[in-house]
C-alpha cells in the first residue's frame, strides 16, 4: 500500500458520535488520505472535516450505500478487489442490527485480506500514529490459489 492510504470508516449509530470526534482530532491527517465511507457516516465526517479544515474541495471521501442498504457489502467487495488499505469500524456491541451478517461478513473479509482493521478508538488512535500510516506497507499476504484450484469429488 502507498504513502496515501484509502481509508474505510464506518461506525453504527451509537458510535457515530465517538467516530466524528475522533475525525476532529485527526483531521488535518485523514486529509492527506483518501477515505470511503458508509453513506450516513461518510456525510457526518465529511460535514466535520469541512468544519475543522474550512476546505471542501480537498477533502477525498467517498459515500458508498449506508450499511444497511448495502454499504457493508460494498465495502466488502472493494476489500476482495484490493480497493482498501485499512478500515476503522466502530460497530456498536450494545444492540442488535439488522444487517449484522453483513457487518459479520465485513470482518471476517478484513481478517481473510489481512486489512489493518480498528474497531474501537483506541485501535484507531493506534493505527493513526503508526509511522506506518504515513509510508509504504506490504502487508504479508497468505496465498489461498490451493484453495481455489482444489478438486471436488462430485461422484
Ligand atoms: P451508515 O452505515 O454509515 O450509513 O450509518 C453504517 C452501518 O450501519 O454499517
Amino acid at each position: 500500500m502507498n504513502e496515501i492510504k484509502r481509508i474505510a470508516l464506518v461506525a453504527h449509530d451509537n458510535r457515530k458520535k465517538d467516530l466524528i470526534e475522533w475525525a476532529e482530532w485527526n483531521w488535518n491527517i485523514l486529509m492527506k488520505h483518501q477515505m470511503i465511507c458508509t453513506g450516513t457516516t461518510g456525510r457526518m465526517v465529511e460535514e466535520a472535516l469541512v468544519r475543522k479544515s474550512g476546505s471542501p474541495e480537498s477533502i477525498r471521501i467517498r459515500k458508498l450505500k449506508s450499511g444497511p442498504l448495502g454499504g457493508d457489502q460494498q465495502l466488502g467487495a472493494m476489500i476482495a478487489e484490493g480497493e482498501i488499505d485499512c478500515i476503522i469500524f466502530l460497530w456498536d456491541p450494545m444492540e442488535p442490527h439488522p444487517h449484522d451478517v453483513d457487518v459479520k461478513a465485513l470482518l471476517r473479509i478484513c481478517v481473510l485480506y489481512n486489512i489493518p482493521t480498528a474497531c474501537n478508538r483506541s485501535s484507531a488512535d493506534f493505527m493513526i500514529s503508526s509511522p506506518l500510516f504515513n509510508q509504504r506497507y506490504e502487508p504479508v499476504t497468505k496465498d489461498y490459489s490451493g484453495y481455489s484450484k482444489r478438486g471436488i469429488d462430485i461422484n
